[in-house]
């Protein structure tokens, strides 16, 4: 089943946004207009969001990739300081999101062991 997965870009600017789209337009059937990335795709959502993550991982200090809680087909990019202001502490390899700086240590210390 062919679906609609949009990538919010719009907390993080152009030069990130066409850094995107130049590496997933390979892989994806996608499309952009005002700050939003649309890719059409069977892939799930897990997976583009892997995908993404992998794409930015040179650039994982800077960014994290975030699922929204009110859109399941959406992912958004966020400056990675932004993030803890809105009191979400997110995982910088996977995107996995906690409620405090202490919750993710324990978390992120697992991929240090993989
Ligand atoms: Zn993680």
């Amino acid at each position: 089943m062919i679906m609609q997965i949009e990538i919010d870009t719009s907390k993080v600017g152009n030069s990130i946004k066409n850094y995107i789209l130049h590496n997933m337009k390979m892989n994806y059937d996608i499309h952009e207009s005002n700050d939003v990335i649309t890719i059409m795709t069977n892939v799930p959502i897990g997976d583009i969001k892997i995908k993404l993550v992998e794409i930015l991982s040179p650039h994982l200090d800077e960014y994290i990739v975030v699922e929204n809680y009110d859109n399941k087909n959406q992912l958004i990019v966020l400056k990675n300081g932004d993030i803890e202001q809105l009191g979400i502490y997110a995982c910088i390899h996977c995107g996995m999101m906690f409620k405090s700086d202490e919750e993710r240590n324990q978390h992120s210390s697992i991929h240090y062991f993989m």
